[in-house]
């Protein structure tokens, strides 16, 4: 071991994604959400979905609700529209990325602009805190060209969907849980460290290639569909295996608060959950 004084974060569980259908029929990998990590203070959820076939996709997400927390969508190919019943539309093209606080509410569809090819991508649920369950839905939405791209080190290339690397600073601001998002490709055998913000909850999906991660006696292989909880210190040493790899950094600042979850209502107590089923078929989404 090195006798610096770096506290070094290390793996304290893997997590494999298991295969799963949501929306209409669309199959998915899910990592965060399922029996085996049911959730990741802050982090409610984690899809990542990728097919080439049209039959995995076509189906899409229609018209549901979401109350309490953050979607987070993240293309990496295809095209995707998206449309909710308070007059918001758009479509997500590749490495684009669509932070959506649903707040107290709205109904959304989310469907594929595309009938072949490659579809692949990420939704991320994240928490808000009981003071802004109930706030205003809030979009913040950013093309390719307005996600900074930095090259930290050697064969290391970062896209900073929020959070800082290098003095890039990445396009999404939420004070609740000051997120740290990033699409990292190491070259094969390139290494990287990074400090993650103090206090925070993080973890690693790989979703290409393999990797090692940790320093030293804790370092733990990882290969694609493995999603690591990191605990210890706040500094992440990665290093790609022969192929290189690319995998999602995510963090963010626990709540520490009760979470109780119906489908697409995640709130404090089971009162405010009956209280979103009356709103939602009341029409007050
Ligand atoms: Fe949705």
């Amino acid at each position: 071991m090195s006798t610096d004084s770096t506290q070094y974060a290390r793996v304290d569980r893997v997590v494999h994604g298991q295969p799963a259908s949501d929306g209409a029929g669309v199959r998915l990998t899910r990592v965060i959400g399922g029996a085996q990590l049911p959730d990741l203070d802050p982090f409610l959820l984690l899809d990542e979905f990728g097919t080439d076939r049209p039959e995995d996709y076509l189906a899409g997400f229609p018209d549901h609700p979401h109350r309490g927390f953050e979607t987070v969508t993240y293309m990496l190919d295809g095209r995707m529209r998206h449309k909710d019943n308070h007059g918001n539309e758009g479509v997500l093209v590749p490495g684009s990325v669509q932070w959506m606080t649903a707040g107290r509410g709205l109904v959304h569809s989310e469907m594929p602009e595309q009938e072949s090819g490659r579809m692949r991508g990420f939704q991320l649920w994240v928490n808000l805190p009981a003071s802004d369950k109930m706030v205003a839905p809030k979009y913040q939405e950013f093309a390719p060209d307005r996600i900074p791209q930095v090259e930290p080190a050697d064969g290391v290339s970062v896209k900073v969907v929020a959070g800082q690397v290098d003095g890039a600073q990445g396009p999404i601001a939420q004070p609740a849980t000051e997120p740290v998002y990033l699409d990292i490709t190491l070259a094969p055998d390139a290494g990287w460290q990074y400090a993650l913000p103090d206090g925070h909850n993080a973890f690693a999906y790989v979703f290409e290639g393999d990797l090692v991660l940790g320093a030293g006696d804790d370092a733990r292989p990882l290969a694609a569909q493995q999603l690591a909880m990191l605990g210890g210190g706040a500094v992440v040493d990665l290093r790609a295996g022969g192929d290189g790899a690319r995998l999602l950094l995510v963090a963010g600042r626990p709540l520490r608060e009760p979470v109780v979850r119906h489908g697409p209502f995640v709130m404090n107590t089971r009162q405010e959950v009956m209280q979103a089923f009356v709103d939602y078929q009341e029409g007050r989404f």
